[in-house]
Formats: structure tokens, C-alpha cells, sequence
């Protein structure tokens, strides 16, 4: 039994709201739907980070005939972008597993 933070009354646990006076109680979900979206901005961030570099060799590539100069730059520069978009997911799952293992949010 916990007890209601604004009336004082005995509430059960898994009360989301309280019977007597209608607060709302806290969720004991609540810390597990944070980690997940912290985990879904992770992953988005590092889906995000790869494509790019993706897009703009393919971009690259295409540009090969018309403006070798600017593909060349533009493939080198995807390459790098590539490898560090790698290394951010690597990270990023990482932080992961280590949030998983453990249940701590270190973002
Ligand atoms: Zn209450």
C-alpha cells in the first residue's frame, strides 16, 4: 500500500488514480517508457547520422559525370561521414546494452 500525496488515504499500488480524491498517481511505468524513448531518440539520431552520409555518396556517384570535381569531394566526405556514423551506432548500442543491463539511463 502507498499513500495518496494529496489526501492522505490508503491507496493500492497499482492505483493510477486515486479512489478518494481523484489525483493522479504516479505511474510505476513511468521510468521504463523514458528509458525506451531515450533509447528510439538514440536510434533515430544514429539511423539519421548514417543515412546521410549515404545519401550523399549515391549523390556522389550520380554527380560523377557532370561534376567530377564536386563528386569527388562529396564521395570522400560521405566515406568519413560513414565510418563516424558507425562508430556513433557502435556507441549507441553500447548504451544500449548498458541501459538494458543495468536499468540506468545515462542520457
Ligand atoms: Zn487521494
Amino acid at each position: 500500500m502507498k499513500i495518496c500525496p494529496r489526501c492522505g488515504n490508503e491507496v493500492d499500488e497499482e492505483m493510477i488514480i486515486c479512489p478518494h480524491c481523484g489525483e493522479i498517481l504516479q505511474k510505476p511505468s513511468n521510468k521504463k517508457s523514458s528509458d525506451s524513448l531515450n533509447i528510439h531518440l538514440v536510434r533515430g539520431l544514429a539511423l539519421f547520422s548514417l543515412l546521410l552520409p549515404i545519401i550523399g555518396l549515391i549523390v556522389g556517384i550520380l554527380a560523377k559525370e557532370k561534376f567530377p570535381m564536386i563528386s569527388k569531394i562529396l564521395t570522400k566526405f560521405s566515406l568519413y561521414g560513414i565510418i563516424i556514423a558507425f562508430m556513433l551506432l557502435m556507441l549507441a548500442l553500447i548504451c544500449y546494452l548498458a541501459m538494458t543491463f543495468t536499468g540506468v539511463s545515462y542520457l
